[in-house]
């Protein structure tokens, strides 16, 4: 399976913002009380001349706009290119239907119910069983949930710890469109499907749109 294999905190110094790709580490402090975060030290691009990054062209706003949203989700531009596809097709504004599938993606609610610490954690999650939809195991990172959907977490004492703990670190809200238990065995509700306010991520989707319908 392909990969980005960069150093993730290069990626939130390129797109010059905090992408949270790294868990807690994203948000910690040191022992010193300063940020362990790579972006709060240093928010410059990265590379030789990242300092002196010159003004964008107006083909670099589209483009950084893009890779903006592939790094949040952690998608590579062929399956990038399937979900512009698929949101082309679907009744009303394209910009908010693409940003629609891609908080759809089970990796995306796993993170968003606060079960993994950071996307890529999330997708792991996913990838490796440790999460269910409706009783089922899925190890689809892809996959997209609908509204209704029930996911929890698969009963074995090594996937239930591992949640757990991150759900005690407490990292973020739950957003409105799902539902967090916080029983023994964690689960949650996907309540309705996420709409273009849902979306945690600050993008000019029609900068998108307009660039990948060329
Ligand atoms: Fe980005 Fe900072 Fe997290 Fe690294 S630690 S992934 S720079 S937010």
């Amino acid at each position: 399976m392909a990969r980005n294999t960069e150093s993730v905190c290069r990626k939130c110094r390129r797109e010059g913002m905090k992408l949270f790709l790294k868990g807690s580490r994203c948000e910690g402090a040191d022992g010193k009380g300063k940020s362990k975060c790579a972006f709060d030290r240093r928010s410059s691009a990265p590379g030789m001349h990242g300092a002196r990054r010159g003004k964008l062209t107006d083909y670099g706003i589209h483009l950084r706009e893009k890779q903006k949203v592939k790094n949040y989700y952690g998608v590579l531009e062929k399956q990038f290119r399937k979900y512009f596809a698929m949101a082309s097709r679907m009744k009303g504004n394209t910009g908010d239907a693409l940003m629609g599938l891609l908080e759809r993606r089970l990796d995306n609610i796993v993170y968003r119910l606060g079960f993994g610490a950071s996307r890529p954690q999330s997708r792991q999650w996913v990838s490796h069983g440790h999460i269910l939809v409706n009783g089922k195991r899925v190890d689809v990172p892809s996959y997209l949930v609908r509204s209704g959907d029930r996911i929890s977490v698969r009963s074995r004492p090594k996937s239930t710890k591992a949640v757990k703990e991150v759900i005690d670190i407490g990292l973020r809200d739950v957003p409105e469109f799902l539902f967090r238990d916080n029983a023994e065995q964690p689960k949650g509700i996907v309540m309705r499907l996420p709409s273009a306010e849902d979306v945690s991520l600050k993008v000019d989707a029609s900068l998108i749109v307009e660039l990948c319908s060329k």
